[in-house]
């Protein structure tokens, strides 16, 4: 039988989270006294995390697991989830436990008030630099202001997906996927649920400023050509003070002074304007490196298990006794 809820949580290396991950997971969606599956999407762990989840799906068949060939990603870990999640509502959750997993059932009781998408909002974030929340706090501000769809404040990958949503986001195929953004465009109805974000329960972080800045990226350039516009109105303001210079300076030469003169203003603005144009030729680089991905086609991501290969693996291993 189908399940009613899926529960998706993307993981690399977080060995010393996954026992704890489960007992939780699997204790709320008891209580919900319906059918659940647990996707459990490898990410290309080299920590023993991949041995851990072997053997929770050993141990209760709810538990699928989902493992890469390599690391691809934490958007695209999730994405793997989404393809194989089967349930009528789909939790995505970390696998750090910083999303506590008792939230779920908040996210279900709004889900069965009738919305489609249900995200949780960080009133509060524990054990997280300085640094990450002020540049996390920055970063959702800035998307909102220049990206053309209104994604919710302060909210990250923790939500519920209505069926309905997942099988819309399944024909987005875009590769530089940021799916906080992706969901809002859907539209349905939406709802945010508020909830204090907790510390990791071990482990450090697996998103160091390498990984923010490209998911950054990916979120402006999914969802905005601001920073192309941009080249336009720098352009418009440098061609206007070129035109407003020109009689200031003819004037002033034609009085006599040498306020222009010499080489140092000329280097002045051809560095600046090089550089300025040095600038936009990176936003440029930035668009058409991700449309020459697109282009290429490849697969999202590749598998090295998927859940439907477990009975056969496990048939493989008795044949050859
Ligand atoms: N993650 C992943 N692939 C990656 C990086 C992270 O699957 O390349 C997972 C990670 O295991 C965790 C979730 O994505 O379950 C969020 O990552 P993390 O907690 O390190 O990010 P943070 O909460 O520090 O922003
Ligand atoms: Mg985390």
């Amino acid at each position: 039988m189908e399940p009613i809820f899926s529960i998706i949580a993307p993981i690399y290396n977080e060995v010393d989270c996954l026992d704890v991950l489960y007992q939780r997971i699997r204790e709320v969606m008891e209580s919900t006294g319906e059918l659940w599956e647990l996707v459990l999407v490898d990410d290309g762990s080299s920590d023993g995390s991949n041995g851990i989840i072997k053997r929770l799906a050993g141990e209760d068949h709810r538990v699928r697991p989902v493992v890469f060939a390599r690391n691809f990603g934490h958007q695209i870990a999730v994405t793997a989830g989404m393809d194989f999640a089967r349930g009528q509502a789909v939790i995505v959750i970390d696998a750090d436990l910083q999303d506590p997993p008792e939230m779920i059932l908040d996210l279900i009781a709004k889900w069965r008030e009738g919305y489609q998408v249900v995200y949780a909002v960080r009133t509060e974030r524990e054990g997280e630099s300085w640094f990450k929340r002020t540049t996390a706090s920055l970063f959702y501000r800035v998307i909102f202001r220049i990206t053309d769809i209104k994604m919710p404040l302060d909210t990250g990958d923790f939500r519920l997906y209505d069926r309905k949503v997942i099988d819309v986001m399944k024909r987005m195929p875009e590769r530089h996927r940021f799916l906080r953004g992706m969901s809002s465009w859907v539209g349905f109805r939406q709802v945010g649920v508020p909830y204090k974000r907790a510390a990791r329960f071990a482990g450090v972080t697996k998103y160091p400023l390498r990984k923010m800045v490209r998911l950054a990226l990916n979120a402006i350039t999914s969802f905005s050509y601001f920073p192309l516009q941009l080249a336009t109105y720098v352009g418009f303001i440098a061609a206007g003070m070129a035109i407003l210079a020109i009689p200031v300076v003819a004037t002033s030469r034609l009085a006599g002074s040498n306020a222009f003169f010499g080489q140092a203003s000329t280097l002045i603005a051809v560095l600046f304007l090089g550089g300025v144009q040095l600038i936009f030729l990176g936003i440029l680089g930035e668009y058409l490196g991700r449309i020459y991905d697109e282009v290429k086609g490849r697969p999202l991501y590749v598998l090295m298990e998927s859940p439907e290969d477990k009975p056969a693996s496990q048939e493989n291993i008795k044949s050859k006794r």
